[in-house]
């Protein structure tokens, strides 16, 4: 039967899930901790905490979902609030960083992992629950995993608080393990077998490879929907523009193939315009990053087409250098991306690599995020709600000691921590807001040095990304538009420009962004995000001060928060050429970094800068770089910023 003409109830009773409804209601009542494993698509995240709910779970406290996507977070929620026959945001709603679409009504709380593990800070047993379903655990993102071990510690003081680890994948045994033998319900699929299809040898370019195996599949293949993985939003916009261009450019020979793209930067409507329906007959093809792997299921996906690759950080914790880096995907992420063409029927799955890199080469399942990631803020978090000994914390999977030393001296260095490890009242305070510790502390510093203003302008643009586009065919133009922006002290201040000439200009000239090549819908974004740091500032009774003319007052305050981040250029000496748009860092083994042509300070190469990121490529390239004046090295170097 159709699934699109089955009412609401009869869906949610045909998914695998609903057959274990009661059991699922009595085990959790049971038992303090259980780990339900089932397929993608088997109701897991949409289905568990409405039978909590039905079961009466819900007397004590709410119930919690957390995802680790905030667009996850957001659809799922929008979907049961439909389900349970409610506006979003009563009694079914979500909360993610910037966004609380909940009310006292609210039972199930959709939330990000992250923004539970902030609750903790303020309630460190979570008394405000009764049960928390810990969705989407294979994951292993980073506030998950801690999330595990804050959890079970919490558990063992409060006996009725009941936790649920949710899992797409089959190795359930670590997590049953680590919640002490907990128990484990399998939900069998309902999959449709899949074809694999190898290449015969390896690709050169799996980007193209791709896209020619999608077109191939429109024309070879019977009907069915295709979903394409690829590694980011650059290349995901560009295979959308080149399906685009071909079924514009030739509708009558090929068919009506429709592109869709499916990133977590996307904005939410155009996320959910991939559940939309279109006409029978026609085909679509969703390009997406790994949010498809498991955390979103797109019903009428026959075909996947897995070019073998995600984008994934990568730190080091010698350098400090946190950066996103194409690497090859593991066993367990190439085996979950073709289920994803079993759900509805057969499905076929092309792969874009040899049978032997599938056998050979990859890892058998992902290391977690907690292994390569920078972890101040989460050593923050730990320390604020009493973890003493951080080294011995309970974590499923350890990170290495030298990341967890890197993230307690850079807290030392920030000041959030005293040579005790003691949450600092300085801390304390970058505690109240919700970024990471060295934006906390650029707000706290620009504070004190009179230019909140711009800094909450700052950091509210650099956490939305990719203000800029430039299509292909116009990327001229786009260049100028966006040097048009150029600030002669840097890319972040470049940033504020654009912010404020869009504030300026936005309700005169509607088409102002388009004109620009920036992302109107970006600009909203950080429009919240800038109304929610303010709101918190002027909850928390700080002034809102602007630097005016003192621009310098925004380099020290950026350069104080990232102090870790700065570069100088290589010395000159007969052997640099002119042109050489080297940096080297302040390490004691200097990486070597580049400027590009996406920095407005890319032909003017000043001595010493602070670098917002660093992105790996062929090379390494700065992303966002501000200018420093090197009179302030000797308080910057030492990482600390004094009050007169
Ligand atoms: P799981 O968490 O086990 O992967 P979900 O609970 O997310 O499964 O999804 C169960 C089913 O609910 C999906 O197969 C899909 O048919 C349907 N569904 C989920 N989200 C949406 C949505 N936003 N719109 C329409 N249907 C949805
Ligand atoms: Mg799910």
């Amino acid at each position: 039967k159709n699934r699109n003409l089955m009412s609401i109830t009869e869906q949610r009773e045909s998914l695998p899930i609903f057959k274990f409804r009661n059991e699922i209601i009595r085990s959790v009542v049971e038992n303090q901790f259980l780990i339900i494993q089932g397929e993608t698509g088997s109701g897991k995240t949409t289905q568990v905490a409405q039978y909590l709910f039905e079961g009466g779970l819900n007397l004590k406290g709410k119930i919690a979902c957390t995802q680790p996507r905030r667009v996850a977070a957001v659809t799922v929620a929008k979907r049961v609030a439909e389900e349970y026959g409610c506006i979003l945001g009563q009694e079914v709603g979500y909360k993610i960083r910037f966004v609380d679409m909940t009310s006292p009504n609210t039972v199930i709380k959709y939330m990000t992992d992250g923004i539970l593990l902030r609750e903790c800070l303020s309630d460190a047993n979570l008394d405000n629950y009764s049960v928390i379903i810990l969705d989407e655990a294979h994951e292993r993102s980073i506030y998950t995993d801690v999330l595990f071990g804050v959890l079970k510690k919490a558990a063992k003081r409060r006996p009725k608080l009941r936790v649920v680890i949710s899992s797409a994948t089959l190795n359930t045994d670590q997590f049953s393990k680590f919640f002490n033998n907990a128990k484990v319900l399998k939900i069998p699929g309902k999959m449709f077998p899949v074809e694999i299809k190898y290449q015969a040898n390896p690709v050169r370019d799996y980007f193209n490879a791709a896209v020619n195996t999608v077109l191939n599949i429109h024309l070879q293949e019977p009907e069915g929907d295709i979903l394409c993985f690829l590694t980011g939003q650059d290349e995901i916009d560009y295979a959308c523009e080149i399906i685009d261009e071909i079924a514009e450019a030739d509708d009558e020979n090929f068919g009506n193939l429709y592109a869709y793209a499916l990133y977590s930067a996307l904005p939410f409507e155009e996320q959910f315009e991939i559940f939309s329906q279109i006409a029978e007959g026609n085909r679509k093809v969703i390009f997406a990053t790994n949010i498809a792997e498991t955390s979103m299921t797109i019903d009428g996906v026959v075909y996947v087409v897995d070019p073998g690759y995600v984008k994934q950080k990568v730190y080091d914790a010698k350098t400090g250098f946190e950066s996103l880096i194409v690497v090859p995907i593991s066993k367990a992420s190439a085996d979950q991306r073709c289920g994803r063409a079993g759900r509805v029927m057969p499905g076929k799955c092309f792969r874009i690599y040899t049978e032997s890199a599938y056998e050979n080469e990859m890892l058998e399942v992902n290391v977690p995020d907690i292994q390569r990631s920078n972890l101040s803020n989460v050593v923050l978090h730990l320390k604020s709600i009493g973890v003493r000994d951080i080294l011995n914390f309970d974590f499923m999977d350890p990170p290495s000691r030298d990341f967890l030393i890197a993230a307690l001296k850079e807290l030392y260095l920030l000041e959030a921590l005293d040579s005790d490890e003691k949450v600092t009242p300085m801390g304390r305070r970058m505690n109240q807001f919700p970024v990471e510790p060295n934006y906390a502390k650029m707000l706290l510093v620009s504070d004190h040095i009179k230019c909140t203003d711009e800094i909450v302008t700052i950091i509210a643009m650099l956490s939305v990304q990719n203000i800029f586009y430039s299509p292909k065919k116009n990327k001229h133009l786009a260049n100028e538009k966006k040097d048009s922006f150029n600030h002669p002290v840097g890319d972040h201040l470049r940033l504020w420009n654009v912010y404020k000439k869009w504030e300026m200009n936005y309700k005169k000239n509607p088409r102002w962004c388009k004109n620009h090549f920036v992302n109107e819908k970006k600009l909203h974004e950080a429009y919240e995000v800038r109304k929610n740091l303010l709101e918190i500032l002027q909850s928390r009774n700080f002034d809102i001060y602007s630097a005016g003319k003192n621009i310098e007052r925004i380099q020290l305050a950026i350069c104080v928060g990232f102090f870790k981040n700065i570069a100088h250029k290589a010395p000159s000496s007969i052997f640099r050429n002119k042109n050489d748009k080297s940096y080297r860092t302040l390490e004691e083994n200097p990486e070597i970094v580049y400027i590009n042509r996406s920095s407005c300070l890319f032909y003017q190469l000043p001595e010493w800068v602070v670098y917002n990121n660093i992105r790996e490529t062929s090379k390494k390239f700065f992303q966002e770089i501000t200018v420093i004046n090197p009179n302030w090295l000797p308080y910057i170097a030492k990482g600390m910023y004094r009050r007169k």
